[in-house]
């Protein structure tokens, strides 16, 4: 089992598999896109593979796989295969723009693959256009409707950005009443070279809560899990819930289980903290699974207790993409 220097059990890994992605959304990396990752950079899907046998014997049972991207990869579906019948992993999940997913829907659910975050910031196409520079919302949304018609459980993320999709907050809500889905509202985090110092965030969860209160009063709050990052609500009427989830002011930290494996390898103990060692090196020198494990646990025993910490280390932190971080 792995535990943080702060007593934390970590037991969940977000893995990217890909810095690339098919769309450019403005909160998340410039139009023309960052300095990807060269192929050999990546990991090959044997490393991930590999990679997830070590973590998931060191108690690692919930992976999710993001990027970029995820199904830009055209071998994604290889590693879902082998990890659908990993001993010891109870989860595996996917956070997906949605715009590729569509051909591999059965098989997903053929392999028991049935938690998928799908990011959707707009319900109007053009405000959804403008936001990911790309024309892809029909796609995106019926691929949507599609996961949740055939019981998948389905995340909506939706950043709010303000002076961009804020208008979508309440008409997100109306929409997806009927249907069996949660949407989480996300505070925007400042990546991709922003300069917002967190005092100026001006839709922090709290007024995300204010606005859709003023349009439902009658909200009724969730239990959730210990770990959730989100605080969740239903709405009278609604088979929908929503979540909020504060990314930015990180009330969640001390209860974080979770460990990120950036695209091209790097170890990263929190969102706001530098990146540590970098285990696809440590994989391709040929070293034992030990060595890798002795990575993991260095990692693991030196994490920073909140994200302000980590932040007031490492001031390089937003000039990164999530991108290449998987969110
Ligand atoms: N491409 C996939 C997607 O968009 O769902 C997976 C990768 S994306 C980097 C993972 C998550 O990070 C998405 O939900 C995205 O909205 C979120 N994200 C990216 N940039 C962000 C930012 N600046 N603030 C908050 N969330 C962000
Ligand atoms: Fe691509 Fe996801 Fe970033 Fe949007 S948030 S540009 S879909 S990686």
């Amino acid at each position: 089992m792995l535990i943080d220097n702060h007593n934390r059990k970590i037991n969940y890994l977000r893995l990217a598999v890909t810095d690339r992605c098919n769309l450019r959304c403005n909160y998340c990396m410039p139009s023309e896109g960052i300095n990807f990752a060269k192929n050999n950079k990546l990991f090959t899907i044997e490393e991930l593979v590999k990679l997830s046998e070590i973590v998931v014997s060191q108690g690692i049972d919930k992976i999710r796989i993001t990027g970029g991207e995820p199904f830009v990869r055209k071998d994604l579906m290889v590693l879902l295969r082998k990890l659908a019948v990993l001993n010891g992993l109870n989860d595996i999940s996917i956070t997906t723009n949605a715009t590729l997913i569509g051909p591999y829907i059965s098989e997903l659910k053929q392999l028991g693959i049935t938690n998928i975050n799908v990011s959707l910031d707009a319900i109007n196409k053009e405000t959804f256009n403008k936001i990911t520079r790309r024309d892809t919302y029909d796609t995106v949304y019926s691929n949507l409707i599609k996961l949740i018609s055939e019981g998948f459980n389905v995340r909506i993320n939706f950043i709010v950005l303000d002076g961009q999709n804020t208008e979508d907050i309440i008409s997100i809500l109306e929409l997806m009443k009927h249907y069996n889905v949660s949407i989480r509202f996300l505070e925007e985090m400042p990546f991709n070279g922003g300069s917002k110092e967190f005092s100026t965030i001006k839709w922090d969860y709290k007024s995300i809560f204010n606005h859709i209160k003023t349009a439902f009063p009658k909200i009724e709050k969730l239990e959730s899990p210990a770990t959730s990052t989100s605080i969740n609500y239903k709405i009278k009427g609604h088979k929908s819930t929503f979540g909020l989830i504060p990314s930015f002011s990180r009330t969640f930290c001390g209860s974080c289980n979770r460990l990120r494996i950036s695209a091209t390898g790097d170890v990263i103990t929190c969102l706001y903290a530098k990146p540590s060692n970098n285990l696809r090196a440590i994989l391709r020198e040929g070293n034992s699974d030990e060595a890798v494990k002795q990575q993991i646990l260095k990692a693991v025993g030196s994490r920073a207790k909140t994200g302000f910490e980590a932040q007031k280390k490492y001031d390089g932190i937003f000039s990164n993409s999530m991108t290449s971080i998987g969110g």
